[in-house]
């Protein structure tokens, strides 16, 4: 959406700025104003003058928002937001409250198209990628209804790296001290495994932490819970993640989604500790979620404390994630924003 102002960085709305003949300083005034003031309406941005704003207006330029359709809040303080986009189509953002943090779960696309089977998005037809601007938005409408988000997730709908350069740009201006200044830190991008994508990031001057979701030790089981496994094989994978560390000195974390009786013995968690030799990581567990239409259920839990135990008492760092939003389906793995899914999966 090029004539979006919200999907520009402030390097480019001054471009923009200096182009249509005016000082580059008013850039500030109208990233400001997007970013920090909740503004919508130029009419509203007063510190320009009359003419430049109708300047904006007649070359097109205009600030876009999200239409909010629906909010649904857990007895646990996790909220989820349904948001309208500019074509009608759909998409859902997660708040989940805790002690110190207010972090928010973003979507990167609508839809998903990498169709792991465990995932309620991924059994729903991929639509489009979102705009850097309809990803940022998600973050000012939530702040302007329940106040200041302390930490991004890119683990909403979508796999973030098949929309790489929007993310990214979105992260820039998220980011940005002269808007609402999210520490990199405190911003962390979750993928499927996109191995080249993962190489790029690398090379990225701004890098948020990254989130593997890796959910099986070996190709073959793999492969039917993410078909990603085909085209990027754990070997490809690791060797990218390996890149990464070698260039970053980044840790990352492995994401692992624990399903009852599928990629949850003792053994698979010890082939999982041999797969990862060599890296710097901490892991993630995350009992599987269940949705409508998904023969899966999570992991029971003295099979969730085998499993952690035999990682830790390898060494590895290893947190079990709080299931938060589970009764308003906010969890991980259950957006599907009120669209159909499509055909079951095979498993079933
Ligand atoms: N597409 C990206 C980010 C969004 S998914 C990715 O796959 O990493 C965010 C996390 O939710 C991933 O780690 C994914 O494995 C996990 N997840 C997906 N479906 C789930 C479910 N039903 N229950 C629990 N976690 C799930
Ligand atoms: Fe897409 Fe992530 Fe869900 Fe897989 S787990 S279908 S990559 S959103």
């Amino acid at each position: 959406m090029e004539k979006d102002l919200r999907d520009r960085t402030l390097d480019e709305l001054e471009k923009l700025v200096v182009s249509l003949g005016q000082k580059k300083y008013l850039a500030g005034y109208l990233f400001k104003f997007i970013h920090t003031q909740h503004g919508r309406d130029l009419a509203a941005l007063s510190t320009l003058s009359k003419a430049f704003r109708a300047q904006l207006v007649e070359h097109g330029h205009f600030i876009s928002h999200l239409k909010t359709i629906d909010t649904l809040t857990d007895a646990d303080g996790s909220a989820k937001y349904l948001f309208e986009l500019a074509d009608r189509e759909r998409m859902e953002t997660v708040l989940l409250p805790e002690e110190d943090r207010r972090t928010l779960c973003v979507s990167t696309q609508v839809g998903c198209p990498m169709g792991c089977v465990f995932c309620a998005t991924g059994r729903i037809q991929f639509r489009r990628n979102l705009t850097a601007g309809e990803i940022v938005d998600q973050v000012d409408t939530v702040e302007e209804h329940a106040g200041r988000i302390t930490n991004l997730v890119y683990m909403g709908m979508g796999e973030p790296l098949l929309n790489y350069d929007a993310v990214l740009k979105s992260i820039r201006i998220l980011n940005h001290s002269a808007g609402k200044n999210i520490g990199i830190r405190h911003i962390t991008i979750s993928t499927s495994g996109i191995a080249p994508a993962i190489e790029r990031l690398a090379d990225e001057e701004i890098r948020p932490r990254l989130a593997i979701s890796l959910s099986a030790p070996t190709d073959a089981l793999r492969s039917k819970l993410m078909p990603v496994t085909h085209k990027y094989p754990l070997a490809e994978l690791l060797e990218a993640v390996r890149k990464y560390q070698a260039r970053t000195g980044q840790r990352v974390t492995f994401e692992y989604v624990l399903i009852d009786e599928v990629n949850d013995s003792v053994t698979h968690a010890r082939l999982l500790v041999k797969l990862l030799r060599g890296l710097m990581y901490n892991v993630n567990l995350i009992e599987h979620n269940p949705f409508s239409g998904c023969a899966f259920t999570g992991s029971s839990r003295p099979r969730i404390q085998r499993f952690a135990a035999t990682l830790k008492d390898a060494g590895v760092e290893t947190t079990i994630r709080l299931r938060l939003g589970q009764r308003i389906k906010a969890a991980c793995g259950q957006l599907q924003a009120g669209y159909d899914p499509r055909a079951q999966s095979k498993r079933e």
